[in-house]
């Protein structure tokens, strides 16, 4: 069987030649993730042109993803690149001053987050390791206290899980970065610390005053606002990213379950695919073998009926990205099976009307032990909304455009092929022999037309 679970990879200096990618593409990539925290620009755009001409030569939809950086706020520098020693209970100042910084002070270089701290907020610099509390805030200075912590250095990223930014979205940088991808035609557009459903109607706003290409737009959930908002911006994104990276040093750890789950469950009312991110198989940067835990949380990716795993560094920079990718795939193939053996019970899905069409298909498909849905896809809709009903049998989406079936790489479940000949003619047979579905009933949907036929 093929895995029903998507493969979202980061693509990186250990796999942007073109035989790993060839590679990892065979080996179960749907989704190439370009991070512009990194290269921007034309060295990105060369890995876009690379993915592109892979794609083509395999004849097989492979989804270009733009991940902007966004307000990821980082400290000023300090007077040497040493570590500076930090005590717990001791003072500490975050100004505007652009003078380096000590063991008692640095500059927060940006204006609108210092404006933004409040008494009582929370500062967690290098990733959790240090964290503050803020006890005064006067104009162009936060004093804070050291509660956990020993070092601190040039540069730190920090994460403000209680404070709502007044910023946009879209820093400076990530204008220019997505002015200029927007020139490659990207598939989706990833943005990263959205906290509103405004946000992406800004972002939508950049987009369409500059190209009529349909890119999609994923919100990536990474703030403990977001996680408050995710029906709201589920309803305006056409995707979500669970951000575990930054999400579990804004949110208690022990969290990260169960919000996982719950973005999961709001995702799948809204029509909305959703990405499993980060550390998937992380230890797989320096090792040919995932840990048990590791291999138990792609798993349960797939058990829970997400869209798309994802890789970071494990294959950016990691020591075998290939390998990486047929153990993701290994892993969710056979758990993607094992769920269709133990199956989902569809007619549990929260909040979708009885008289849901995509409900109907899926119940349709159900009744009558279809092997496979076949979709003319003239959009993504169709068969996004089907895969959100978790129907647990293949839906075959055949476009006309590449864009279409490039963005549907995302949908569980969605096996799309781009063949205008086969969406002119509506063959649903050979469409669903293309992906071994030879034999049982098909449920075919052409707009609002459903209908059932034997393959012969
Ligand atoms: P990042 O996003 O790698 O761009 O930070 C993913 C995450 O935070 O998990
Ligand atoms: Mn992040």
């Amino acid at each position: 069987m093929n895995k029903f679970t998507k493969i979202t990879a980061s693509i990186g200096p250990k796999c942007e030649d073109k035989e790993t990618l060839t590679k990892m593409i065979q080996a179960g990539v749907n989704m190439c993730r370009l991070n512009f925290s990194h290269d921007t620009g034309d060295v990105q755009g060369k890995k876009i042109d690379l993915i592109r001409e892979i794609s083509a030569e395999l004849n097989t939809p492979v989804a270009v993803v733009i991940d902007l950086q966004g307000p990821k706020h980082r400290i000023g520098n300090f007077e040497t690149e040493d570590k500076y020693p930090l005590t717990i209970g001791q003072k500490f100042t975050f100004d505007s001053d652009s003078t380096p910084g000590n063991s008692t002070r640095v500059q927060l270089p940006d204006s609108d987050v210092l404006g933004s701290l409040k008494v009582g907020d929370r500062i967690l610099l290098n990733d959790g390791k240090i964290e503050m509390k803020v006890d005064s805030v006067k104009s162009g200075k936060v004093e804070a206290t050291v509660l956990r912590g020993t070092e601190i250095w040039s540069r730190r990223g920090f994460n403000l899980p209680d404070t709502e930014i007044a910023t946009s979205v879209l820093t400076e940088k990530d204008r220019k970065d997505l002015e200029y991808a927007l020139t490659k035609n990207p598939d989706w557009v990833a943005i990263s610390f959205v906290q509103k459903p405004e946000d992406i109607a800004e972002v939508r706003d950049f987009i369409v005053a500059r190209t009529s290409h349909p890119v999609k737009i994923i919100a990536k959930i990474e703030r403990p606002n977001a996680v408050e908002r995710i029906t709201e911006i589920a309803a305006v994104a056409d995707g979500i990213m669970i951000a575990r990276g930054d999400l579990a040093v804004e949110v208690p750890f022990e969290k990260l379950p169960a919000i996982s789950r719950h973005i999961i469950r709001e995702c799948r009312k809204m029509n909305k695919p959703v990405i499993m991110a980060t550390q998937m198989l992380g230890t797989m940067v320096n090792s040919e073998f995932p840990t048990r835990a590791e291999i138990t949380d792609v798993a349960n990716t797939a058990y829970l009926r997400a869209d798309s795993t994802m890789t970071s560094e494990e294959t950016t920079i990691g020591i075998n990205p290939v390998n990486v990718i047929e153990t993701m795939t290994k892993i969710l193939a056979y758990a993607d099976s094992d769920a269709i053996a133990n199956p989902y019970d569809w007619s549990r899905v929260e909040n979708v009307p009885e008289n849901d069409w995509s409900r109907s298909v899926a119940s349709m498909a159900y009744l009558n032990k279809a092997t496979a849905i076949v979709v003319f896809a003239r959009d993504t809709d169709i068969a996004t909304q089907i895969s959100c009903r978790k129907p647990d049998i293949p839906i075959v989406a055949v476009c006309r455009e590449s864009l279409i079936a490039n963005q549907l790489c995302l949908a569980r479940g969605v096996s799309p092929i781009y063949d205008e000949d086969l969406f002119a003619k509506k063959d649903a047979f050979n469409s669903a022999r293309k992906f071994g579905v030879n034999e049982g009933k098909l449920v075919i949907v052409d707009e609002d037309r459903i209908s059932l036929r034997t393959l012969d």
